[in-house]
């Protein structure tokens, strides 16, 4: 039986209904907005196609929203400086620095994105939030590893006592989704590069979280039929044509449930950023 596909846009369209009443319940609470602001260095085509849908699902659900545009050869010291203003701002309770910087000041990625207070860090990037996600303290968590659990959620896929393997281990997507699955109950093996007889742990996975970046990598004989597979890979092989890191048309036929790329996690992240805006408000107001 062909697996249920679990549609991106479903799931992305509940977190932002989600975040629309809590954000309106906050401004009639507080009487500010929640507040985003997205710092976006250079003229990256892609990073200004994802600014721009930021600030347009700000504008959706009633969230302010600031973008600020710095020339490509700004210097660490002059973003750092408006890290600090924003980190000051009380109209602002999120902010991000959009990546990837430009190369002069590509190395000095960790000093800058520290740099914004922990309590702002809307992408969960600072240690701060690592750390407290690490001891399964209240967070705020990378949006597409938390999107994922909470479509999983959803969807009433069960974590608890299932066996969950996430093949990839960056600190944006397979580090933080270990532990988030593990703070669901699920029992998790994280593969990488150096993993050996990789078929051999996925095909035991009831969950299967694919983020390698590598296309259609997961074929149908990695899979246990009936295992949830979630596909976080976003690999471009033709301009305009967009594969995940599984191999869709197979596994489907496998999986009992499936993400397709496009229209599956990718959806998911900008809304539940919009999540963490309104999360990160609250929180600092609790303070
Ligand atoms: P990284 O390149 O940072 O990490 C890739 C991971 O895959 C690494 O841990 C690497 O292992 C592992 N890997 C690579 N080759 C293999 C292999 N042959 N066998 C097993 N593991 C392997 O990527 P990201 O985590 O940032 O992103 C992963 C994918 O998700 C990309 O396609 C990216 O575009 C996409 N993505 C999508 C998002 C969305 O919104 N949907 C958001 C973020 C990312 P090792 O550590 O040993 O090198």
């Amino acid at each position: 039986m062909a697996a249920r596909i679990l549609e991106g846009r479903v799931f992305a369209q509940k977190f932002k209904e989600d975040a629309g009443t809590k954000a309106a319940e906050l401004k009639e609470k507080y009487g500010i907005a929640p507040g985003l602001a997205v710092i976006i260095v250079g003229e990256n085509p892609a990073s200004q196609v994802y600014v721009r849908n930021k600030h347009k699902s700000c504008e959706e659900l009633g969230i302010y929203s600031e973008v600020i545009s710095m020339p490509e050869d700004t210097t660490k010291e002059a973003l750092l400086e408006k890290i600090d203003a924003l980190n000051g701002d009380s109209k602002i309770h999120g902010i991000l620095v959009q990546l990837p910087l430009p190369k002069q000041i590509a190395a000095d990625e960790p000093e800058i994105l520290n740099r914004i207070d922990p309590a702002k860090d809307v992408d969960g990037f600072h240690p701060v939030n690592v750390g407290r996600l690490v001891t399964g303290e209240d967070a705020l968590v990378p949006c597409t590893p938390a999107g994922c659990i909470r479509m999983l959620e959803l969807a009433d896929i069960p974590m608890d006592g299932k066996h969950a393997v996430v093949i990839g281990r960056s600190n944006i997507v397979g580090k933080p989704m270990f532990h988030l699955l593990l703070s669901k109950n699920a029992t998790v093996t994280v593969c990488h590069s150096h993993t050996a007889n990789l078929a051999e742990i996925t095909r035991e996975a009831d969950i299967l979280v694919a983020a390698i970046g590598k296309p259609n990598f997961v074929t149908a004989d990695m899979v246990k039929p009936g295992a949830a597979v979630i596909d976080v890979g976003i690999n471009r092989i033709a301009p305009k044509k967009l594969v995940g890191d599984v191999d869709f048309e197979q596994v489907k036929e496998v999986a009992g449930a499936i993400t397709p790329v496009p229209g599956g996690v990718g959806l998911l992240t900008v809304a539940m950023l919009m999540q963490n805006v309104v999360k990160a408000m609250e929180m600092q107001m609790k303070r």
